[in-house]
């Protein structure tokens, strides 16, 4: 196994002072499935959006198959981020265009601008979307406008988006929130089916860890911007689960409270 991306010593402070990453070090390998899992706030949706620059981390290195990404420059950072696909839980489609369109984005960043302002595509990336959106059951939706579907729909097709690019690593960012616990289902298989067979790595932040148990073959939980745990399902037990969760409750009390 290789590397495919490699987190060292990660710090992210907003603007207005909030540590949101503390020094957070991962190593994910080609192909693996990784969840994070985490309380809300802790810090797992930073951390997403560091790894592809949608946020400039602070402080710390980030290296994506050997590429540093918060060095890069904006070419570089755009050939990384061709590489890289992101799910995200309100699903981030262009509501207005149809689903074809949509898959068809997760293509952008690999044409020139020219051709990427006209929706120039190639034959090629069409007949691939098309088969994308065939293979996660979207065969009737292809030319619809994407503000015609389902939620669970929507996300197959932000899940097409992304397999699209043809990524090394796919980012998702609690990608079944919005869902009921059947197009939750729908979605995750999606997700973990394709990533399993194009070896492709995965790092999907939920908040059900029931979900991360069924699914991961590694979990990382996430508290207050730290890494507490790495590892196995098979390690993570109850009293492991109740120290990450644990004090949120609290806090949120207080939070009331104030
Ligand atoms: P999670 O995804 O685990 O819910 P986040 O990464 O969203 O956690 O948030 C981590 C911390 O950073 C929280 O305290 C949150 O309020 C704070 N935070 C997130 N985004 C911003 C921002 N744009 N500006 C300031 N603080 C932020």
């Amino acid at each position: 196994m290789s590397a495919v991306l490699e987190i060292e010593k990660l710090v992210k402070r907003y603007n207005d002072g909030t540590l949101a990453l503390n020094g957070i070090n991962i190593t994910i390998e080609q192909g693996e499935f990784v969840a994070i899992i985490g309380p809300s706030g802790a810090g797992k949706s930073t951390l997403l959006r560091c790894i592809n620059r949608l946020v400039d981390s602070t402080e710390g290195h980030i290296d994506f198959l050997g590429d540093n990404v918060e060095k890069s420059d904006k070419k570089a950072l755009r050939h990384i981020r061709a590489k890289i696909g992101m799910i995200f839980q309100h699903y981030n489609l262009v509501e207005r265009a149809s689903v074809l369109e949509n898959v068809l984005h997760g293509r952008l960043g690999y044409m020139n601008s020219i051709s990427g302002v006209f929706n120039k595509y190639k034959e090629e990336d069409k007949k691939d979307a098309i088969s994308w959106l065939k293979k996660l059951g979207l065969e009737n939706e292809i030319y619809k406008r994407a503000d015609e579907l389902s939620g669970g729909q929507k996300q197959r097709v932000g899940v097409c988006r992304a397999l699209a690019q043809n990524p090394n690593l796919i980012l998702a960012d609690e990608p079944i929130a919005s869902l009921d616990p059947r197009s939750s289902d729908v979605v995750m298989n999606s997700i973990y089916t394709n990533c399993k067979e194009f070896n492709i790595a995965c790092l999907v932040n939920l908040h059900q860890v029931e979900i991360a148990q069924q699914y991961a073959t590694r979990i990382i939980g996430i508290k207050s911007g730290e890494v507490v745990f790495d590892g196995k399902i098979s390690e993570l037990s109850s009293s492991l689960i109740n120290d990450i969760y644990e004090g949120k409750e609290e806090e949120m009390e207080q939070k009331a409270l104030s």
